[in-house]
């Protein structure tokens, strides 16, 4: 399938498709590439380029390099169209070779910077990619009932990651209350700057203001305790929650510094580039 814009957003991709490994091209060795994958493979190698027949007719050929999602390393595997009248493209995958997912998890291949790069995942950590972002109107508009109705929350006294099933996909969910909670924590400013200037919204009659995740709930599968609590949801004027997901790095790394600061608890859990990171928002200091 090819990739979403929340795929490409993930792997800063300009392009991608995935599949799920099946059984069999596991224990086979070999990935059949779907018309998205094979599509995107042959645009980057060139049709001419790829090796028609088995692998042994000419091994040079064959041999085609990718690049290795996370690591970055450079990774040969074999890439052939078996038969001459090219209707089939297969990938062999290989142990030796350092790429060889295991049956059920997600194998993917995106470009960027006009290279090809291969990488996998299990499942649960793929679906948790699809995860909504808080600009999600939804989420927003849920924050505004929980302040009408003013109920307090028992803060999620478990600890454990509640998770809710919304047609079929699996999300996790965030509390509205825990949001209203930081809301009134911060007096409805934005916590880059209390000064920022904001609007009175319609249905709360006070001034609006947005709920971030400050590491994105997309990424609550490299953590055990969850990521919807109190500490990591920061109040953000509408200009600031649209910058730090979507401004240039500089602007952006300057917003998630400014919120790091104030974080105490983080700080002594994660430094200010592992956290930039989940925004590639990574500078390059010299
Ligand atoms: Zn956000
Ligand atoms: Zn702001």
């Amino acid at each position: 399938m090819r990739f979403q814009s929340f795929h490409k957003d993930f792997f800063q991709a300009e392009d991608g498709a995935y599949s799920i490994v099946t059984e069999r091209e596991f224990f086979d060795s070999q990935i059949t590439l779907t018309d998205a994958e094979a599509e995107m493979v042959i645009d980057h190698f060139g049709l001419d380029n790829i090796q028609v027949g088995n692998v042994a007719s000419n091994r040079e050929k064959a041999s085609q390099t990718f690049i290795l999602f996370p690591n970055e390393e450079y990774l040969h595997l074999n890439l052939v169209f078996p038969k001459p009248n090219k209707t089939e493209l297969r990938l062999y995958i290989s142990s030796k070779a350092g790429f060889k997912p295991a049956a059920g998890s997600i194998w993917f291949i995106y470009k960027k910077r006009e290279q090809l790069f291969l990488g996998n995942m299990q499942e649960k950590e793929w679906n948790s990619l699809n995860q909504n972002d808080d600009f999600d109107d939804e989420y927003q508009y849920s924050i505004e009932s929980s302040i009408l109705t003013g109920i307090n929350p028992d803060v999620n006294p478990s600890g454990q990651i509640i998770t809710q099933n919304v047609g079929g996909r699996v999300i996790i969910a965030r509390d509205p209350r825990l949001a209203r909670m930081r809301f009134n924590h911060t007096n409805y400013l934005c916590e880059i700057d209390a000064n920022h200037e904001t609007f009175i919204a319609q249905r709360t009659l006070l001034p609006y203001v947005e709920a971030h995740h400050f590491i994105p709930i997309k990424f609550q599968h490299l953590f055990n305790k969850p990521l919807d609590n109190l500490e990591n949801i920061v109040s953000l004027c509408p200009n600031c929650h649209r910058g730090i997901h979507y401004a240039v790095v500089d602007h952006k790394y300057d917003l998630i510094r400014n919120i790091y600061s104030k974080r105490p608890q983080l700080r002594k859990e994660l430094s200010l580039d592992e956290v930039a990171q989940f925004y590639n928002a990574i500078r390059i200091t010299d």
